[in-house]
């Protein structure tokens, strides 16, 4: 089985987690920006973080012949302090940057002004950089948080097959689905998502522009989770093909809309599963 989490917090893991995931299948990985629990106060603070993001961890991935990719933005409930908002200053220098393969995380945690604000502005991020873009879903409200969501992505003009509408439930599904965007869910190891719930929805949805992830961070979360659901999926009775669709293939087609995908081994150089740099590949 072969593995790209699109959506796992590397910062918070540690070198255990990095073999554990290597062994397991795990070959590729995006990292997105994110919130780190301990509220920052300057600019300097995600400038510092972003420059690991696209520095540091890579090199930490590499040493388990993992690729790292990641995504960047202010996030959701930092975009409502304003200490944090003259990050969107900073953000084009790295929306430019090889290895980072999206806009993200962006969109709602409380639904404040504030949060409609920095949400349209790194929409336009991402036209501007022809980026895909990866949309948080709050944890509380999910159902008008979504729904809001997509207004706001429709009302960019960002094109539906280019944003990934994540942490989503059986509650939330269908509207993503209906509307275009990728649905991404992650899977944690006692709340929201579990593999078996995943499964029901794979039936119910299919397997295409579904993007399954483990979004391990700080918190309580399971960096093998993708490979739970695999496993999961064939004991359900899904094919090789179509785990392989949706832990591999869906995530490749996603961010390499970017043209900034590298699936060379990290290790040799050499390309490895059939793909090397993905550069200008938007299909
Ligand atoms: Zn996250």
């Amino acid at each position: 089985m072969r593995i790209f989490d699109p959506h796992i917090h590397m910062t918070s893991r540690t070198t255990d987690d990095y073999a554990a995931m290597a062994a397991h299948g795990v070959q590729a990985l995006v990292e997105p920006a994110f919130w780190l629990g301990q509220p920052r106060t300057s600019v300097g603070s995600f400038v510092d973080y972003f420059d690991a993001l696209i520095g540091w961890e890579p090199f930490r991935a590499s040493q388990f012949g993992i690729r790292h990719h990641c995504t960047i933005a202010l996030n959701p409930k930092e975009a409502n302090d304003p200490r944090c908002r003259e990050v969107l200053g900073v953000l084009p220098r790295y929306l430019a940057k090889d290895g980072v393969v999206a806009v993200g995380e962006v969109g709602y945690d409380s639904m404040t002004p504030e949060e409609d604000e920095v949400f349209a502005a790194q929409l336009e991020l991402a036209k501007r950089f022809e980026l895909p873009v990866l949309v948080h879903t709050p944890h509380r409200d999910k159902a008008a948080g979504t729904t809001r969501t997509l207004d706001v992505v429709r009302e960019s003009g960002v094109p539906a097959e280019r944003v990934v509408v994540d942490h989503l439930n059986e509650v939330t599904v269908k509207e993503v689905a209906d509307s275009g965007c990728w649905m991404g869910f992650s899977i944690y190891p006692d709340t929201k998502m579990d593999p078996d719930r995943m499964v029901v929805i794979l039936r119910q949805f299919g397997t295409e522009r579904v993007l399954v992830n483990s979004a391990a961070d700080w918190g309580k979360s399971d960096p093998l989770r993708t490979y739970a659901t695999g496993r999961a999926m064939l004991a359900a009775g899904f094919t090789e093909d179509d785990v392989d669709q949706v832990l591999w293939r869906n995530p490749v087609a996603f961010y390499g809309q970017s043209g900034r995908l590298d699936l060379s081994d990290a290790r040799t150089g050499d390309t490895f599963a059939g793909n090397s740099i993905l550069r200008g590949a938007r299909s």
